[in-house]
């Protein structure tokens, strides 16, 4: 079920079916790393028989890439300690708070706080919607974070970008790969849902100087920096 980059980078892909987003693993020396939690504890069940199908470690840290539910709601379900920069986790304290009955979920839809497409996925993958458990994380950084796996580190960045204010990007150096969660997406949620044209082009400058020749999208195959670049170039100029 997991799909092998390279013998320390490996991924559970992406599933449309409940908008569940692609889940890395990084097996370091010391210790191994996952990026982004699942959309559910199901999710998180999916990758850590994943793991054990290739005798793989537990990963000791989780990395979000940013606060929406897909990537996050499965934080309640690890024993791993979870990493987040400050404006992720804020936006999470937040939504700890919400309440998940069909009431309150349309409410937030009316009020804009919530957007028709998560909440449609939302109650995909919530039948019992009382399963719901939204958690902060452990750590949390400003800007950057530098994680030593003993043979490999894990570059962790805020960048922000079109997406959403928070995005964060994961580069392995010495594997040549960037996970990116969804950082290249145009945004959705009110007041951020077109493509934002100059934090497209602040995006494509921090992706040209970056040296990585795999890039491991949230909700795509993963692809080459060539491939990526042109791809976003052609978007940028459509704008
Ligand atoms: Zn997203």
């Amino acid at each position: 079920m997991l799909k092998e980059v390279s013998k320390n980078i490996y991924y559970l892909p992406h599933d449309e079916t409940t908008d569940r987003p692609t889940l890395g693993y990084i097996r370091g020396k010391e210790f191994s790393v996952m990026i982004d939690s699942g959309n559910s504890k199901r999710h998180v069940d999916l990758f850590y028989n994943g793991l054990k199908e290739r005798g793989l470690e537990p990963p000791k840290f989780v990395i979000i890439t940013h606060w929406h539910w897909d990537h996050t709601f499965g934080i309640a379900s690890l024993n791993s300690k979870v990493i987040a920069n400050k404006l992720t986790n804020r936006q999470l304290k937040k939504i700890e708070s919400w309440k998940w009955t069909d009431k309150d979920m349309k409410e937030r839809l009316e009020s804009g706080e919530e957007i028709e497409f998560c909440d449609k996925y939302i109650r995909l993958e919530y039948k019992d919607l009382n399963e719901i458990k939204v958690k902060t994380a452990d750590i949390i950084f400003d800007k950057s974070l530098t994680l030593d796996l003993g043979n490999l580190h894990c570059e962790i960045l805020l960048v922000g970008g079109p997406h959403s204010k928070d995005s964060t990007i994961v580069w392995i150096p010495e594997e040549k790969v960037l996970f990116s969660g969804d950082a290249d997406c145009e945004g959705c949620y009110s007041g951020e849902e077109n493509y934002n044209k100059y934090e497209l082009a602040r995006y494509l400058n921090i992706l040209r100087e970056t040296e990585f020749e795999t890039y491991i999208h949230g909700h795509c195959e993963p692809m080459s920096k060539t491939k990526l670049i042109n791809e976003l170039e052609e978007e940028l100029k459509s704008l």
